[in-house]
C-alpha cells in the first residue's frame, strides 16, 4: 500500500516551504516535492572561488520588531534565527543617471525619506509628502500587510485601477524627482502603461520601513524552513521533478515524478507558475476557459545578471544598492532596442560574516527579453538533463557580461580592475532551475487596466488543488509569505492563521 499524505507541496520557493511549514505544524502530514538539487527556488545561492552568490533575494523588507515580515517571520519560526545586516537608513537604494552627477538616496522611515530627498528637490517637498500619504494609505487596504484578516473581497478594494506612472506623474512635475520616485522600479519589472500602484507601494512601502540583506546569503531562510518542517514530522525530498497529476474522477490522487516515482495524497498545493501547473493537469479535468485565463497572461521581463568575484581588498563594502539608468526615462528598462542595452542596472553586493570591510562579490543585473536567447530555447540545464548550449551562446554571453561591466565602469571606475573573475546567468538559467517557461523575473505581470484578471486564487478548478508562490498575490519574500497564508487558509481559514501570526 502506497504512503498517503495529507498535502504534497509541489516545488520548495519561499511559498512552498512557508506552506509546508505552517501545515505541518497543524498537524498535516506534509511532503515537500523540489526538482532541483539545493532547495529554496530563488533563496538558492550558489558558491565560486570561495565567495557566496545570491540568485533571487538580495535584500529584504519589513523585518524590524513589530513590522509586518518580522511578525510572519516570528510565526514561522524562523526570525530568532536570521543572519541579517540592516542596511544604510540614509540611503539604502541609490538612483543615479547618467546625465546627472548628484546621487539620489531612498532612506529607510517615511520622516528619513522625506529629509533626504528635499535636500536634492527642497521645492517638492510638498509632493514628496503627498507621494508618502499615498503610500501609505494604500498599503493600508491590504489587510494582510497589515496583520489583519482578509476578507478577500478584491471586488471592492481601491486603489487596484491606478497606475503607478501616472500617480507619481500627479504628484510632481519635476521630471527627476518622477524617476527618482520611481528609480528602483526593477524590483516588480514596472512598466508605465502597466504597473498599478498597490504593486509600486506594497514593494517601496516594505523597504523605506526597514531593508535588510542577510547575511552568507538567503538559502538561510531555506535551510531554517526547512528545519521547521523536519521538526514537525513533514518530509522534503530533493530530485523529485514532478511531471503529472494523475487523477481518481475529478479529483487528483497522485504525482507522477521523471523518474517514474509516485507520490499519494489527498490535496496537492503548487509552488510552480500556475501555467506550468496547468499543463500538469490533463486535458478535460478543468475548463478550457480557466485554462486559457491563466495560460494568457502574461509575465514580467527576465534578466541577465554578471556575478562577480572580487578581488581581496579592492572594493569597500557598500552598504547600499545602486539604481543605475543611462535613459533618464526609468520606465522604458524592458522596452530597450538591443543596440542601445542596457538602458540601466542594478548592483547588490553580497555581505559575509568574514566582515573585512571591503566587498567580495556583486551582482550586476539588467533586464533582457527571454526572446534574446530564443534560439537556444531548445537546450536545458537541469538536474536531469544537462546540454551544451554551444560556443555561439558562451559568446553571446561573454558580449553581453563585457557591455554590461563596462557600464558598470562608468558609475564605479575602478571596477572592471578589481574583477577576479564573473559568472553569468540569463534567461535560460532563470528558466530551467525556478522551472517556469519564460526566465521571468517575478512571474505574472499585474495590470492595472484589468487588475483582478492577474489576481490569481489559491484554488483552482480542480477540487484538491492549490496554489502558492508568487504568482498569487505579489511576489518578493513579503508577497510570497502573505500569498502562503493565503493558501493555508483555505485549510485552516484565515481568520485562525491570522490571530496566531499576531500572537507569535
Ligand atoms: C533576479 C531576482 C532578484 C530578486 N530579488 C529580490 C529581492 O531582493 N527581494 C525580494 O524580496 N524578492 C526578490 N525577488 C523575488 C523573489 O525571489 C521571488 O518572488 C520569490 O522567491 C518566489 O518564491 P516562490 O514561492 O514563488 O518560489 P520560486 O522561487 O519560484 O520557486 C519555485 C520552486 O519550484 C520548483 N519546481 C518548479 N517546477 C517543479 C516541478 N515540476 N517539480 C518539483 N519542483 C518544481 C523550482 O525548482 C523552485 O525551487 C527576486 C527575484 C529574482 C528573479
Amino acid at each position: 500500500m502506497e504512503e498517503q499524505y495529507d498535502i504534497i507541496i509541489i516545488g520548495s520557493g519561499l511559498g512552498g516551504l512557508e506552506c509546508g511549514v505552517i501545515l505541518s505544524r497543524e498537524g498535516y502530514k506534509v511532503l515537500v516535492l523540489e526538482k532541483n538539487k539545493q532547495l529554496g527556488g530563488n533563496l538558492q545561492t550558489f558558491s565560486r572561488d570561495k565567495r557566496i552568490f545570491d540568485t533571487g533575494i538580495h535584500y529584504i523588507g519589513g523585518l524590524d520588531e513589530g513590522q509586518n515580515l518580522n511578525q510572519y517571520f516570528k510565526y514561522l519560526g524562523i526570525m530568532k534565527d536570521l543572519n541579517l545586516k540592516r542596511m544604510d537608513e540614509d540611503g539604502f537604494d541609490l538612483i543615479s543617471f547618467d546625465d546627472d552627477e548628484k546621487v539620489y538616496r531612498h532612506a529607510q522611515g517615511y520622516q528619513n525619506f522625506i529629509d533626504q530627498l528635499a535636500q536634492d528637490f527642497p521645492e517638492e517637498i510638498n509632493g514628496i509628502r503627498t507621494y508618502c500619504d499615498k503610500l501609505i494609505e494604500v498599503c493600508n487596504t491590504f489587510p494582510m500587510y497589515n496583520l489583519e484578516p482578509s476578507n478577500s473581497d478584491l471586488q471592492n478594494m481601491p486603489f487596484l485601477d491606478v497606475n503607478a506612472y501616472e500617480f507619481i506623474c500627479s504628484v510632481t512635475n519635476n521630471q527627476r524627482l518622477r524617476n527618482v520616485l520611481a528609480g528602483t522600479n526593477v524590483l516588480y519589472a514596472g512598466e508605465a502603461d502597466k504597473t498599478p500602484l498597490y504593486v509600486h507601494a506594497l514593494v517601496v512601502n516594505s523597504y523605506i520601513e526597514s531593508a535588510y540583506r542577510c547575511v552568507n546569503g538567503s538559502t538561510q531562510i531555506a535551510k531554517l524552513l526547512t528545519r521547521v518542517i523536519l521538526n514537525n514530522g513533514g518530509k522534503v525530498l530533493k530530485h523529485a521533478h514532478v511531471t503529472k497529476f494523475h487523477f481518481k474522477g475529478n479529483t487528483i490522487e497522485s504525482v507522477e515524478l521523471e523518474d517514474g516515482r509516485a507520490f499519494f495524497a489527498k490535496n496537492f498545493i503548487s509552488n510552480v507558475h500556475p501555467a506550468v501547473t496547468l499543463e500538469m493537469v490533463e486535458e478535460g479535468k478543468v475548463r478550457n476557459a480557466y485554462r486559457k485565463r491563466i495560460t494568457s497572461l502574461s509575465n514580467t521581463v527576465s534578466t541577465f545578471i554578471v556575478h562577480i568575484a572580487l578581488k581581496p581588498g579592492k572594493i569597500k563594502y557598500f552598504n547600499y544598492n545602486i539604481y543605475h539608468y543611462f535613459d533618464p526615462d526609468v520606465w522604458k528598462g524592458p522596452h530597450y532596442k538591443v543596440e542601445d542595452w542596457p538602458l540601466s542596472f542594478a548592483v547588490f553586493t553580497g555581505v559575509t560574516s568574514k566582515n573585512d570591510g571591503y566587498a567580495d562579490t556583486i551582482t550586476l543585473m539588467a533586464y533582457m527579453r527571454e526572446e534574446e536567447t530564443q534560439q537556444w530555447a531548445d537546450t536545458y540545464n537541469v538536474v536531469s538533463k544537462v546540454m551544451e548550449r554551444g560556443e555561439a551562446y558562451e559568446e553571446f554571453k561573454i558580449k553581453k557580461a563585457e557591455k554590461l561591466i563596462d557600464a558598470l565602469e562608468k558609475r564605479l571606475p575602478g571596477v572592471k580592475q578589481s574583477i577576479h573573475s564573473y559568472y553569468t546567468s540569463s534567461p535560460l538559467s532563470y528558466r530551467d532551475y525556478i522551472g517556469d517557461k519564460w526566465g521571468s523575473l517575478y512571474g505574472v505581470m499585474k495590470d492595472y487596466k484589468n487588475p483582478l484578471k492577474t489576481f490569481i486564487s489559491a484554488k483552482t478548478k480542480v477540487p484538491n488543488l492549490y496554489l502558492t508562490g508568487e504568482n498569487l498575490n505579489m511576489h518578493g519574500a513579503l508577497g510570497v509569505t502573505i500569498g502562503a497564508v493565503t493558501t493555508c487558509s483555505e485549510f485552516l481559514t484565515n481568520d485562525y492563521i491570522m490571530k496566531k501570526v499576531v500572537k507569535a
